[in-house]
């Protein structure tokens, strides 16, 4: 796969791109939630250098920026709009490294900006000028395609793909489809993805905010609506009908949620495990949807299934589980008698 660009990698199968850098370095300690800014690419780089990595060594076939949020809009609310600059061109560098040393290909990420009002032409431009800016540094570091991801109005989305279009890099455009299925604007999200097409986006489709059961019907009638490549990064949780975001998530068995709902940070018993995010790559792929990821929640375990489930036997599968030889519950025949009876009362 190496040497070969984000086109022609879809043209002969499946594409997965982990995101989720966010939610799992706050995990782990380098962001904090709330402002959401990715000073860790400054602060800490070994550790964003490591999530790409292990996001690679479990089939990530893309190493994502992470300028997720490292835009002007959020560094402002920080005072820290000194570092935009640094920050996005060492996320870049430390996102091209591995992407280097891997043969993955290296993409530039913009993001929602929270500042764009249609009726606001100050607005619009920040917003263009944000871009602009996050754009200019990802040619500068040499990118293969970028992504503009997580946005719910179409015209934020319009205006991403303008500018990454004026780029020469191929164009992803994914919306965040919140709880009614529109996009900001009001129009049913198939709609503005099938715009987004019409408009040259080499791959267009929905990341974040919903789980895969609620995702998956949207996603099959966007590829129904549109005849280029089609993308789907869920988060990894079990929403539901009545709860289709993982913002609208409540948590009646637990009484100690300081913000009385578990998004963002009391998430955990929500969680997809790693059979459920290989089905769904399965059924997307089922439907021709090739570029596959996982957004906020994703861990290194549900890229590899979704790999495994691909057809894929990334570095990480020497690994991959084999129960066989459990101490109690396996079968080997070194496995004693014993030990198996015990399994039963474990
Ligand atoms: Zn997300």
């Amino acid at each position: 796969m190496a040497g070969k660009g984000l086109l022609e990698r879809l043209a002969e199968g499946p594409v997965i791109c982990a995101e989720g850098y966010l939610f799992e370095l706050e995990r782990r300690g380098y962001v904090q939630a709330g402002p959401y800014v990715p000073e860790v690419v400054l602060d800490d780089p070994e550790a964003v250098r490591q999530l790409h990595r292990e996001f690679v060594r479990a089939g990530s076939d893309v190493v994502e920026a992470f300028t997720y949020y490292g835009h002007r809009e959020k560094l402002k609310i920080i005072d820290k709009e000194d570092i935009l600059e640094p920050l996005n061109r060492q996320a870049l560098q430390i996102a091209k490294e591995v992407a280097e040393e891997s043969g993955a290909l290296l993409a530039g990420d913009i993001s929602n900006t929270n500042a764009y009002d249609p009726t606001d032409a100050q607005s619009v431009r920040f917003v263009r000028q944000a871009f602009e800016e996050q754009v200019g540094w990802a040619v500068d570091a040499d990118v293969d395609l970028i992504i503009g991801e997580t946005i719910s109005w179409l015209g934020e989305a319009e205006l991403a793909l303008e500018i990454i279009r004026a780029s020469g890099k191929p164009a992803v455009l994914t919306l965040a489809m919140h709880k009614e299925g529109l996009a900001r604007e009001g129009m049913p999200i198939e709609d503005a993805c099938k715009r987004l097409a019409d408009l040259g986006a080499d791959v267009v489709g929905l990341n974040c905010s919903r789980g895969p059961a609620t995702m998956l019907p949207t996603i099959e009638r966007i590829r129904g609506a549109v005849s280029c490549h089609v993308a789907a990064l869920p988060v990894p949780y079990r929403t539901t009908e009545d709860r289709p975001t993982f913002q609208s998530f409540e948590d009646a068995a637990c009484h100690c949620l300081p913000e009385g709902r578990p998004f963002p940070v009391a998430l955990d018993p929500f969680t997809c495990n790693r059979f459920e995010m290989a089905e769904f790559a399965k059924a997307a792929y089922a439907m021709d949807v090739r570029y596959l990821g996982i957004c906020c929640g994703a861990g290194p375990h549900h890229i590899r299934a979704m790999a495994e489930a691909l057809g894929r036997r990334p570095p990480a599968s020497r690994y991959s589980p084999d129960m066989t030889r459990h101490s109690y519950f396996g079968t080997d025949a070194k496995i004693t008698a014993g030990n198996r009876e015990y399994a039963s009362r474990l």
